[in-house]
């Protein structure tokens, strides 16, 4: 067990698909179309494409659409366009829908068999009797009887619609989920939104389920672990229906610290204006961290790195966060800005009188990543923080360029900041023996190609203030008051040129993503903070 374990820990995925045959493997990805894509998902998704490549075998992509009043085409259109930015395409596109003649013949048949019956019992006597194992009313009436009444559910009559159907396998069994469980209940209330009117009565997940994971050919249904007291109701299908049986296999489900992963709930966040979208960069959605900076190769390293460990994890975002700097830093740009508000100005003695250009490689060990021009001038912006902290004599490294001394430094009586600085060119100066690298920008007129850029610097923080949100939790007990950080900054011409979804660095800073290039009608670069796994975030 150590050895396997351990293997299973360095992410090593050797183990095994039972029954699992090269070429003979098929898998699926069943979400339903009730919100989009979020990291969770991805996980599953991933796996699924994960064996059913290793085995040289199939994956089908199959919308669950049997409960119309949640599903919409809007979150089908995403999820496909979510699962292509995933790398991950289905070697087919289906419905459980598309099955609902055969579903709706399989109900007909187990009620003839004696294995399903009509139940009209209230919601809530249901729920007490399941709880305490005790029988319904219902449970003994006759083939006829519930056919009768399975035929006014599928009409949708008054009558149908204070039933459901049930499958009769135990009253009292200790899984909860093998008593009596509901496989088909009437829903008149939304059209669905590709069958429209046609259906008044949908099968649930549990009956769907395993029919059309043994129609489509599926071989092994990979779920996550919150399914497996309902694994033998699952398994129990195939001998009632004498349908193909499908191997079941687990993994264990994501859960991140402070945050929410259901659909429902994320539907709840976008409805209330918490957030200003699916792909608001707080948002665990894939497109949500896709904004934020997450790469694909990071995401897939990480969830095959979890393996097949069976483990429910609350996880950290900073592991992921700190895979993902390794994927980006060894090819963003390294670029330069300073703080808007609160900027120093340094006379440079000696500096030249006109800017003059400098060619630089954009990334210090990657010559790939291509060059950039700097310019240097006898006017400076340094950031308060740097400038705060001179000493008049000290000698310091201007990054890029070379040394100087603090010559004089000037502050504003009243506040004590230092307003500007007067420093002495001493290129002879070695770098290696100052104590303080700093960054630094030219004041080169802004109207100039190279003029600096204006930039909005904007960081996040987690929605809501609870480390682990139990099921019964109220979200709105825990929204975080200030999520969203703005800096004002001014960068260097080069993020003139920056496209939506560059990833580049600011020295000294960290790592940004281009959520806002600049255009004509606005000047200004929006920059999201990437987390890099180090600095965790305020809460
Ligand atoms: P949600 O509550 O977020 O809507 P769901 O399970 O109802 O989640 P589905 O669209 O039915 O969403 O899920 C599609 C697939 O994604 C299922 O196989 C499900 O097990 C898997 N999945 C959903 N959430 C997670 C998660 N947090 N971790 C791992 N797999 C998940
Ligand atoms: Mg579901
Ligand atoms: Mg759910």
């Amino acid at each position: 067990v150590g050895a396997s374990r351990n293997r299973v820990d360095q992410g090593n995925f050797d183990i095994p698909l039972k029954n699992g045959e090269l070429g003979g493997v098929v898998t699926r990805f069943p979400p339903e179309p009730s919100g989009y894509l979020h990291i969770g998902h991805a996980k599953a998704a991933l796996l699924n494409q994960y064996f059913a490549q290793k085995y040289q075998g199939k994956m089908i992509v199959r919308f669950d659409d049997t409960n119309p009043n949640k599903e919409k085409m809007e979150f089908e259109q995403s999820i496909i366009q979510d699962l292509k930015l995933l790398g991950i395409q289905g070697d087919m596109t289906t419905h459980t829908s598309d099955y609902f003649d055969q579903i709706y013949d399989y109900a007909i048949q187990l009620i003839k068999a004696g294995k399903a019956y009509v139940d009209d019992t209230d919601l809530n006597t249901m729920r007490e009797e399941r709880g305490a194992g005790i029988a319904s009313k219902c449970r003994d009436h006759a083939i006829e009887e519930n056919l009768r009444r399975f035929e006014a559910m599928t009409q949708g009559t008054e009558e149908g619609l204070a039933c459901c159907l049930r499958a009769k396998i135990s009253v009292d069994n200790p899984n909860k989920a093998m008593r009596d469980p509901v496989i088909y209940r009437c829903n008149v209330d939304t059209p669905h939104h590709i069958h429209g009117t046609k259906w008044k009565v949908y099968p649930t997940y549990d009956f769907a389920c395993p029919i059309v994971d043994s129609l489509e050919g599926v071989t092994h249904a990979l779920r996550s672990n919150e399914y497996r007291d309902r694994n033998p109701l699952y398994g129990w299908f195939f001998d009632a229906l004498g349908i193909r049986k499908v191997n079941i296999w687990d993994f264990s489900r994501l859960n991140f610290v402070y945050t929410l992963l259901s659909k429902r709930k994320l539907q709840q966040f976008v409805d209330q204006g918490v957030v200003t979208g699916w792909d608001d960069p707080r948002f665990p959605t894939v497109r949500g961290i896709r904004r934020r900076g997450m790469t694909i190769e990071a995401l897939k390293q990480y969830i095959l790195m979890q393996g097949a460990s069976q483990n429910i994890l609350m996880l950290e975002w900073d592991k992921l966060w700190a895979l993902n700097k390794k994927v980006i830093d060894p090819v963003a740009p390294r670029h330069t800005a300073v703080n808007e508000k609160d900027v120093c100005v340094v006379n440079v003695l000696g500096g030249p009188e006109l800017p003059e250009c400098k060619q630089l490689a954009k990334h210090k060990k990657n010559p790939a990543v291509g060059t950039k021009q700097i310019f240097l001038s006898n006017t400076l912006y340094l950031d308060q923080d740097d400038a705060s902290t001179l000493e008049e004599g000290e000698e310091i490294t201007m990054m890029d360029w070379g040394n100087m001394f603090v010559k004089k430094i000037n502050r504003d009586p009243a506040t004590g900041r230092v307003t500007d600085v007067d420093a002495e060119l001493h290129l002879e100066g070695d770098f290696k023996k100052t104590k303080k690298k700093l960054t630094w920008l030219s004041v080169v007129s802004p109207a100039s190609e190279q003029g600096l850029v204006q930039c909005l610097l904007l960081d996040y923080d987690y929605l809501i203030t609870k480390k682990k949100m139990e099921e019964n939790d109220d979200w709105k007990d825990f929204v975080n008051p200030v999520t969203e950080y703005k800096t004002p900054a001014l960068g260097d011409g080069n993020l003139h040129a920056l496209q939506r979804g560059d990833i580049i660095q600011l020295e000294r800073r960290g790592y940004y993503i281009c959520d806002k290039p600049v255009t004509s009608a606005d000047p200004v670069l929006h920059l999201i903070r990437i987390p890099d796994g180090k600095a965790q975030s305020t809460v």
